[in-house]
């Protein structure tokens, strides 16, 4: 994987490149696993391929693929960090869809019981010692 994927100006592109700081909880060839800094619940984490499209329909099917795989194994550590009462994988496309960062993302939304949770939920900045703390559990917790 080469910075040809890659795109100059994009924020996960930089984050990819380790040129934005965020809280890294795995990465291999294909994808970056990281901490959303506006959790809508503890433990509210990302996965990007890398490889900049904006979006599942431009998408190459085999970095969709790689980023599910992704989020499959992050779920499980999420799940056994914070045991959510659920979890939702979210993905949005286009702005009529909430989207904010047109590079492909698979959100993992840990959910309560009655959270009233809206699809598209209002932005609210984290607490970066706590989202610091979690990403440290949830690394301990993949497998
Ligand atoms: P979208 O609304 O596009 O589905 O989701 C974008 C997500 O990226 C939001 O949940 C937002 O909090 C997150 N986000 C935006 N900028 C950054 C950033 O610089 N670092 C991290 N870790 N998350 C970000
Ligand atoms: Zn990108």
């Amino acid at each position: 994987m080469g910075d040809a994927n890659l795109d100059a100006d994009c924020i996960f592109c930089k984050i990819i490149r380790g040129e934005i700081p965020s809280f890294k909880l795995f990465e291999d060839d294909k994808v970056f696993a990281f901490m959303d800094i506006n959790p809508v619940h503890p433990g509210h984490s990302l996965v990007i391929p890398k490889f900049h499209t904006p979006n599942i329909f431009e998408a190459p099917p085999e970095w969709a693929a790689a980023t599910v795989n992704g989020v499959q194994r992050l779920a499980r550590a999420v799940e056994k960090t914070v045991s959510p009462d659920g979890i939702n994988i979210l993905q949005a496309n286009g702005p009529g869809a909430a989207q904010s960062v047109f590079h492909l993302h698979m959100h993992v939304v840990p959910r309560k019981n009655g959270d009233e949770l809206p699809m598209n939920w209002g932005i609210r900045p984290g607490d970066m010692a706590e989202i610091e703390a979690l990403a440290a559990d949830i690394r301990a917790n993949l497998d």
